[in-house]
């Protein structure tokens, strides 16, 4: 089994159904006592999350890339990034390090296409839903993507950063985002993409009909299958 070395705490809330799900993914498959190796870099979301909001990614780069030189040192084989909004600086990062970087939106591409669908909303914060490097990575695909319009878009990026990575789950929020998914049916969304690790917080399978592809555990659990490859 290969080592998965994990970017975390952008939240550690996120980060916590990771950890549960590259294990249960590892149990499943090899039984008995087995769980996964993992190697994890849990960074202060505060300092990062002061960057993003004064449009500091070069240094948000700087510190991911130095922890993920950290964890390639240390013998992991690859390296995932516990959340969708960093990967704006995947490039950066995996330029930084000789293992591979395992992208959150390949692993979500991926689940999306076997699953046959072709056009999906998206949810997640402002930078995610509004920035090309998302976007273009699932267009890269074949995929169309449709996002919310600005209230929407505003209402998310809150519920996310005040709730969410906070551990608060709202019911009021949990309406909106109900809302906010209905708007994007009407528009033709087949399916919803919470791109977003803490949105499986508050959004669950019943709370709509459309499939929902939960990026947190997608990717950790396509990790674990790619740590058990021959
Ligand atoms: N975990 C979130 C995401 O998947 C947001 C927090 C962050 O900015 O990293 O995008």
């Amino acid at each position: 089994m290969k080592t998965i070395g994990l970017l975390g705490g952008m939240s550690w809330e996120s980060t916590v159904e990771y950890y549960r799900v590259v294990n249960t993914t590892v149990k499943e498959a090899l039984g008995g006592l087995h769980s996964a190796r993992i190697l994890m870099y849990s960074v202060d979301f505060a300092e990062l999350a002061k960057f993003m909001a004064d449009d500091g990614w070069d240094r948000i780069e700087a510190v991911l890339s130095c922890a993920a030189r950290t964890l390639e040192e240390a013998g992991a084989d690859f390296i995932v990034i516990g959340t969708n909004t960093m990967h704006k600086m995947a490039d950066d990062i995996a330029a930084s390090i000789a293992i591979p970087l395992f992208h959150i939106a390949d692993a979500t591409a991926e689940e999306v296409k076997e699953a046959g669908l072709t056009r999906l909303g998206l949810l997640g914060t402002r930078p995610t839903m509004e920035m090309d490097f998302y976007r273009e990575k699932l267009k890269g695909h074949g995929l169309e993507v449709l996002t919310p319009p600005e209230d929407d878009r505003a209402e998310l990026q809150r519920i996310i950063f005040d709730e969410l990575c906070r551990g608060i789950v709202d019911e009021g929020s949990k309406k909106t985002a109900r809302e906010i998914i209905g708007r994007l049916s009407e528009r033709g969304a087949e399916g919803i993409i919470l791109g977003c690790t803490e949105l499986g917080m508050l959004i669950h399978p019943d709370d709509t009909p459309l499939p929902l592809f939960d990026t947190a555990v997608v990717h950790a659990r396509r990790a674990a299958l790619l740590a058990l490859e021959e």
